[in-house]
């Protein structure tokens, strides 16, 4: 039986329409309602160094965003965050201050002293106790809002014993805190749902929005795909997940992750929010039925291809409108022949506007199985780059792994090595291992639990200090920086998963 508040019935397939949702207050910043997506970031500056957190802050704030988080992991940055807070204000900056709390409630009620709005990851926040009541109080009496942040790989163990690691289970641990929150009488909230796997990141907010819709809340949504990596990869992985939800008119604020300075991910995230802005176009889907968002089933079990490797059994669809996503969805349900679709459309502009906007439209229609191939038509750049982006594009949407997958947080307060450098050198030593998939972590502590399935690790665990996993499984701990990637790189010949370039 069809549940009546599944996302088809909820979202318009034809059109694009944003999600209706209540109004949440971050200081100066409001989301959800009518105003504009607001585009954040997070510090990697020890929180506790008051003066270059608030430095950090303020190059995020003049790159154009409203909302920048930090991370508290204890009573020093907890405190901390009042003296950043005022520093902030003082030199006439309005943007947000989050704060980031994973483990100990003590910490979030500190913050909720200073901050504008605290985050929560419900894995390892308890519901019982009075703990979150507690903490909304706090928030209610300053004003403050609460972000209840889901992270895939960091559920807490009654979902994952009742749902498993699943999208299904991510909706589900969101929906006991806001359940909390209901009852309590407080709105002021927001919610996430991440995941370095984007198909289980889009599933798990098409399954919020209808939880949320079942049982009437309007809570506006946080989206980010978590450990996206850096460079062209990590900026397309991170397009092809925000931008399946942004088509949809899912999302009220984003931040885009990169292992790269936080600045570099405002313009990212702008660009995003801007190619979202006017979606124009309606589009008659005659057999909604033949969609599926919340579980991947493909269309055709042909092989997925890049636009050179294309032949006469793929029909070619071209989006013309101001609309693509919806425009190629329509088409492909329309579609009554048992054909291969390649999707295909032109784009203006630089190799990264190009790759952003095409993974931004074309993600969801691979995500979703819809499509088996895609074809970028801009002229302006080579076969080669063009060629390049259309695979990126395939791997960072699940559909066709070319090359190895890098499972890479941004790093944060808690990060004490340079993880930008060890993920380029990484990069540059086994980019040729297709197929695997390496974890590379800025921290013990969340860092092997948000890996997911990575087949190595390469996670910091100190001062310049790094512990190496197979799998779930730790082998090597706190071995110097410097050793690390030959250790990782003996690591991976041991276990036999090597080859040479
Ligand atoms: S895994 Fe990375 S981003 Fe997450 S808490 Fe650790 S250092 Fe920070």
């Amino acid at each position: 039986m069809q549940n009546y508040f599944c996302y088809i019935c909820i979202m318009n397939l034809s059109k694009y329409t944003r999600r209706e949702c209540c109004e949440v207050r971050i200081g100066k910043t409001v989301i959800g309602g009518n105003n504009p997506i607001a585009v954040q970031s997070m510090t990697n500056t020890a929180t506790a160094d008051v003066e270059s957190s608030v430095a950090q802050i303020e190059r995020i704030a003049d790159a154009g965003a409203s909302i920048v988080r930090l991370t508290a992991q204890g009573k020093r940055e907890g405190e901390a965050l009042r003296d950043i807070v005022a520093q902030v204000r003082k030199d006439d900056y309005p943007t947000a201050i989050v704060a980031d709390i994973h483990f100990v409630p003590e910490i979030a009620s500190i913050a909720a002293e200073s901050v504008d709005k605290v985050r929560i990851n419900p894995g390892n926040y308890r519901t019982s106790g009075g703990e979150l009541e507690a903490l909304i109080e706090k928030c209610r009496k300053r004003g403050v809002a609460l972000r209840i942040g889901v992270n895939h790989g960091s559920l807490a163990k009654h979902i994952v014993d009742k749902l498993g690691d699943t999208p299904a289970g991510m909706a589900e641990s969101a929906m006991e805190f806001l359940r909390i929150c209901i009852r309590e009488q407080f709105d002021q909230v927001v919610v996430s749902m991440k995941s370095s796997n984007t198909r289980v990141m889009v599933h798990a907010y098409r399954l919020l929005v209808e939880a949320m819709e079942h049982e009437n809340m309007s809570f506006p949504i946080h989206l980010g795909v978590t450990e996206a990596g850096n460079g062209i990869e990590g900026r397309i992985k991170s397009a092809v997940g925000i931008g399946a939800l942004l088509a949809d008119g899912v999302g009220d604020t984003i931040r885009v992750s990169l292992t790269e300075a936080p600045e570099n991910e405002v313009p990212v995230a702008k660009m995003l929010v801007e190619h979202f802005a006017n979606r124009e176009g309606e589009f008659e889907v005659s057999h909604p039925e033949r969609y599926s968002p919340t579980e991947y089933r493909r269309r055709t079990s042909a092989p997925i291809i890049a636009h050179s490797e294309i032949t006469d059994d793929y029909i070619i669809i071209e989006a013309t409108s101001g609309n693509p996503t919806a425009e190629w969805r329509a088409a492909i349900l329309n579609n009554e022949s048992e054909q291969p679709i390649v999707i295909r459309r032109h784009y203006e502009g630089t190799r990264d506007e190009v790759a952003l906007h095409a993974a931004a439209d074309m993600g969801q229609l691979l995500l979703d199985g819809l499509a088996d191939g895609v074809w970028i038509d801009a002229p302006q750049l080579s076969d080669e780059e063009l060629n390049e982006i259309e695979l990126i594009i395939l791997q960072a949407s699940r559909a066709r792994f070319s090359q190895t997958e890098y499972i890479a947080c941004p790093s944060c307060g808690r990060t004490l090595y340079d993880i930008e450098k060890a993920l380029a050198e990484i990069k540059a030593r086994t980019s040729h291992l297709k197929g695997l998939k390496i974890g590379v972590m800025g921290c013990i502590v969340n860092g092997p639990g948000e890996m997911a399935d990575a087949d190595y690790g390469y996670v910091g665990a100190g001062a310049d200090r790094i512990s190496l996993y197979k799998g779930k499984e730790c082998i090597e701990r706190n071995i110097p920086q410097e050793e690390a990637l030959e250790r990782l790189i003996e690591l991976i010949k041991a276990n036999g998963d090597w080859k040479s370039n």
